[in-house]
């Protein structure tokens, strides 16, 4: 039985899905004006854990993650470089997927993109203005909060207090609202903005009512489970609740799931700030599996703090699990047996509780932590039980037991030969000694070795400069 623990109940659940055997789920996905930090990659990660994990349990999921390709961001980005908004968010969602690949991100069955879903924004924000939960004023739609009654059921916040904390609040422009609560769905044209025609004017759609539209789309009216960061709780989720339920009168969500964040110096990690990494640039110093490997290592709800030193432990760590994978495959290549020992049943059997172990931590709200002790227990339990004169047969199915759980995570069990920018360096160095020595055979053949590898390298006349092609 998985157990999730459910933002809306604030309480774990026994996870039972709408149709038997199936899983629809929805996770926010990014703003792609740049490329992702590795907060970003938080929920990725963590989502994309949860989703494997329900499909070992046998569950087919459908999973749905938008780009929002649309957005003040975006434009502003896009006006910086004279290139139109379009060129930025496509480059970035290329970049992104990229990212995604490196860190071993299933790509979701769709991945939909605001700018291509504006038809069905325009039917849901019309629905709205006919069911009078919405209202235009001058070109701008705006959603009537109070109308809808359980407003504020997802962060539990009272409308009351909302209220009071948002009459300071109030932005210039925005007295044409009925009630300061009041969010905007649809908003007018701006010189220089994507705009799109609507019964209300030139214009483009505010951000919440993305999400709505295309859970709807690509997963029905009502769907499993609702995933994002923290800070999406309010507003974005709480709008899509309140925009998506009005339409529909059922229970959008049954399950709302939030990563918590990702730290860096015990401080959050944000643009403004200017303390963040994005997973390009961590992936040039270590392989992104370490990023991934790290950030399961914490439970999703707790803040998990970045540091060089936590990166380093979780490279020994992971390497502990890769050695003891190629021990197990050199074992089972050398075997002088084939087939079980009889002795050896007991150690495969035991093998399994370690197994069921992992199973349970993941059933209990998905503890990776956990999860991960239990592999570290198994790969102790390999190491000291399976070596010379084990049989070929315990060797290759220790061995896959232990990839098999590390799959689940998404975690590779190869090592992985990608060259580093330190290891490119001193390769580019070893070339240049061996032109300076005329050994071109040996210069050439590194030139190759690079290529191979994805590395080209380029001779200026300012010395060489590498790329990964
Ligand atoms: P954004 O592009 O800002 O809409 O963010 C995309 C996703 O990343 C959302 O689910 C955010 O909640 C999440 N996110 C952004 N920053 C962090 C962070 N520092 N730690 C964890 N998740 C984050
Ligand atoms: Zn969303």
């Amino acid at each position: 039985m998985i157990q999730i623990y459910n933002t809306l109940s604030k309480k774990k659940e026994e996870f039972i899905p709408l149709e038997e055997g199936k899983v629809r789920m929805y996770v926010c996905g990014p703003t792609v004006y740049n490329f992702i930090h590795i907060g970003n990659a938080r929920p990725m990660i963590v989502f994309d854990t949860v989703r494997r994990y329900l499909e070992h349990k046998g569950y087919e999921v459908n999973f749905v993650s938008n780009f929002t390709d649309v957005d003040d961001k975006i434009i502003k980005k896009a006006n910086e470089e004279g290139v139109s908004a379009e060129e930025i968010s496509q480059r970035y969602i290329e970049e992104c997927k990229r990212d995604m690949k490196g860190m071993n991100i299933c790509p979701a069955t769709a991945h939909p993109l605001a700018t291509q879903e504006i038809g069905g924004m325009i039917d849901m924000i019309s629905d709205l203005i006919e069911k009078e939960y919405a209202y235009a004023v001058n070109g701008t739609v705006y959603f009537r909060t109070r109308r809808f009654e359980e407003y504020g059921k997802l962060s539990h916040k009272n409308l009351d207090d909302l209220q009071a904390g948002n009459r300071s609040l109030l932005v210039s422009g925005e007295e044409e609202k009925e009630d300061p609560l009041d969010f905007v769905l649809w908003k007018p044209k701006k010189e220089g903005e994507p705009s799109w025609p609507s019964p209300w004017g030139d214009g483009r759609p505010g951000w919440h009512i993305e999400c709505s539209v295309m859970s709807r789309k690509y997963l029905g009216e009502q769907i499993d489970i609702h995933g994002g960061g923290e800070d999406l709780i309010f507003p974005h989720h709480e709008n899509e609740i309140a925009q998506s339920e009005a339409c529909s009168k059922k229970v959008f969500a049954r399950y709302w799931m939030h990563n918590a964040f990702l730290n860096i110096d015990n401080r959050k990690m944000s643009k403004s700030l200017g303390n963040f990494f994005t997973v390009r640039e961590i992936s040039e110093r270590y392989d992104l599996q370490i990023l991934r490997f790290f950030m399961l290592n914490a439970h999703y709800r707790s803040p998990l703090n970045f540091s060089a030193e936590l990166m380093e432990a979780s490279r020994n760590a992971l390497e502990r699990i890769q050695t003891a994978v190629d021990n197990l495959k050199y074992t089972a290549e050398h075997a002088a047996v084939t087939e079980l020992l009889s002795e050896e049943e007991a150690i495969l059997k035991e093998a399994e509780n370690f197994a069921q172990k992992f199973d349970e931590s993941m059933d209990d709200d998905f503890n990776t932590a956990d999860a991960i002790a239990a592999v570290f227990d198994l790969v102790k339990y390999a190491n000291t039980h399976v070596g010379e004169g084990s049989s070929r047969t315990l060797a290759e199915r220790m061995c896959e037991r232990i990839q098999s759980l590390c799959r689940i995570l998404g975690i590779i069990t190869e090592k992985k030969q990608e060259l580093l920018d330190s290891d490119i360096e001193a390769l580019i160095e070893e070339r240049k000694a061996a032109r300076k020595a005329k050994d071109f055979a040996r210069a050439d053949e590194i030139r190759d070795l690079l290529l191979q590898k994805g590395i080209l390298l380029e001779d200026t006349r300012e010395g060489v400069k590498w790329k990964r092609v």
